[in-house]
């Protein structure tokens, strides 16, 4: 069954006009009786606009879990993103000066249609991502709507002015943003950037990542039918290299706010330092979970495997090392391999996103063993019984050293180090021990004790004894893991800058 998209949530919002080809390529298929998938259409969105790109160029994309074609997006240029920023420049006067309240009631409308469409976002996320359904509708698709309820009562709260002494301090939009996003919580890593950038009063050009393209082209829709005017929010999809480099070095973007690897991170950075323009960058990390001495060690372990397993091992801020003292060492490794067993390929956890990234991960989990380490679970051949789809065994690496690479590189898959350490200063060494510091947990006998260790830590979030995800707290790096925060208060804050005017 197909029927035509978004678009016409769009046109009845009165704030986009589909053009003839996008509206027929903007279909949405039921998946075997169940909720239906966004295929994508082959338009970009540009001035509250579907329309064709500029060259005919697409990217074409693949189930990972069956590895076949389900959507077709176009591969837009600078050309297409010459046209989005021109057209965020020319809506960026309009809603900046929109009140704040009316700001939030667009959020609020968008938190609402997200909600909605909750089965369809989770069912082209698990399509694109290869995610399975509990966890695409549980996370992909319900986070995303927290976070922009989150922003729509900001929107409405912030105080963008305020008094010192003399002076009348004014909180103004930085501008238009260039947002550029990865593939691995592709709708929650959209909004963390467009809902505070709206927020703001900025307006938005976004580049998804190439492999999940068909979120966003949704997401799109959705905010058309909120109620966003032309122009402050495009979309082009496209490369990396091509339509991504194009918004970043753009002169007509303000700020860049970019998530993803490191190596493409210092690259934007570099860029947008030369130019002197603002830059958040949320990057790479490998977060150590700490198991200090009386803590419940079984859970401990228990939970940890669940964090980096969670989304095959694809997300940024995974616990994916495991340091637990001398003493206990042994029991912890033997809880780990049976709790991986738990994860079975194909049911439980999904395939990684691409063939690329699943040859990168088994290359990792081979480069364990020759530098030494103990692989008691999984390993690097296929799963059995799997005929198709990037699948990835979940695997737990044991005597595992600090200076290992599989200890201090970002795999980015379903792979676990548990390190022994002496006492806690040695676990405090090893934990702080690597470029990144995005994230990390620290399980204590007592609060106290695991929060006098956080605070030692280098690194940007810990959840103390498996405290949850809180999608107002601000999320960002230490060191190499980037530059900024996102979420809350703190995210709005990146896309804000501050006027004083003296009386
Ligand atoms: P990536 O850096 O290759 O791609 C991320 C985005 O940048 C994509 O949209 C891509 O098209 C774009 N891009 C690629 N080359 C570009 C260029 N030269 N100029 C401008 N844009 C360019 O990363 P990925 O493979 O999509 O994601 C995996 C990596 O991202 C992992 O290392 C992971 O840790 C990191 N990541 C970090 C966070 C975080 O919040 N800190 C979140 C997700 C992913």
């Amino acid at each position: 069954m197909a029927q035509g998209g978004g678009t016409d949530r769009a046109d009845a919002a009165g704030g986009a006009e589909p053009a003839e080809d996008a509206d027929r390529a903007g279909d949405v298929d039921q998946a075997g009786g169940g909720a239906g998938i966004h295929r994508g259409r082959e338009a970009v969105f540009i001035g509250g606009a579907w329309r064709p790109a500029a060259t005919d160029g697409t990217i074409d994309v693949v189930n990972p879990a069956t590895e076949q074609v389900i959507g077709r997006v176009p591969a837009g240029t600078a050309q297409d993103v010459d046209a989005a920023v021109t057209a965020a420049r020319a809506a960026l006067p309009g809603w900046a000066a929109t009140p704040p309240d009316e700001r939030a009631a667009v959020l609020g409308a968008a938190r609402d249609l997200l909600a909605a469409r909750r089965e369809e976002i989770a069912a082209t996320v698990s399509a694109e991502l290869g995610a399975p359904m509990a966890f695409a509708t549980a996370v992909h698709a319900d986070l995303p709507t927290a976070v922009m309820a989150s922003y729509a009562e900001l929107a409405a709260a912030h105080p963008f002015e305020e008094r010192v002494g003399n002076s009348r301090v004014l909180q103004e939009p930085v501008g238009v943003v260039g947002a550029i996003t990865p593939w691995n919580y592709p709708l929650h890593q959209i909004v963390a950037k467009v809902a505070p950038a709206l927020a703001a009063g900025c307006t938005v050009v976004l580049k998804p990542a190439e492999d999940t393209p068909l979120v966003a082209q949704l997401f799109t829709d959705i905010l058309a039918a909120a109620g966003l005017p032309a122009g402050v929010f495009n979309l082009v999809t496209g490369l990396g290299p091509v339509a991504g480099q194009a918004l970043a070095e753009h002169p007509g973007v303000d700020l860049v706010s970019f998530t993803g690897s490191t190596a493409v991170g210092r690259q934007i950075g570099a860029t947008a330092g030369a130019a002197v323009k603002r830059v958040a960058l949320e990057l790479g990390g490998k977060s150590a979970n700490v198991i200090l001495p009386g803590a419940d060690l079984a859970r401990a372990v228990n939970v940890g495997l669940a964090n980096v397993f969670a989304n095959s091992g694809q997300t940024c801020s995974a616990w994916t090392r495991i340091l637990v003292d001398a003493a206990r060492y042994d029991e912890a490794v033997a809880i780990a391999t049976a709790s991986a067993a738990k994860y079975v390929p194909g049911d439980r956890l999904g395939p990684v996103v691409n063939a690329k990234q699943r040859d990168r991960v088994r290359g990792y989990i081979r480069r364990g063993v020759d530098e030494g380490a103990r692989i008691v679970a999984g390993g690097p051949d296929a799963p059995e019984g799997l005929e198709a789809g990037y699948y990835v065994r979940p695997t737990v690496f044991a005597d595992v050293e600090p200076a290992m690479a599989i200890a201090q590189e970002e795999i980015f898959g379903p792979v676990v180090v548990m390190i022994r350490y002496e006492d806690e200063e040695d676990a405090l060494r090893i934990a702080n021990g690597t470029v990144y510091g995005l994230a990390g947990a620290v399980w204590g006998a007592d609060e106290e004790s695991a929060v006098a260790f956080a605070r030692r830590m280098d690194t940007g979030q810990v959840d103390i004894n498996g405290g949850r995800f809180n999608p107002q707290a601000p999320f960002g790096g230490y060191k190499q893991s980037g530059v900024g925060r996102e979420l809350g208060a703190h995210g709005l804050a990146e896309y804000l800058q501050t006027k004083s005017l003296q009386f």
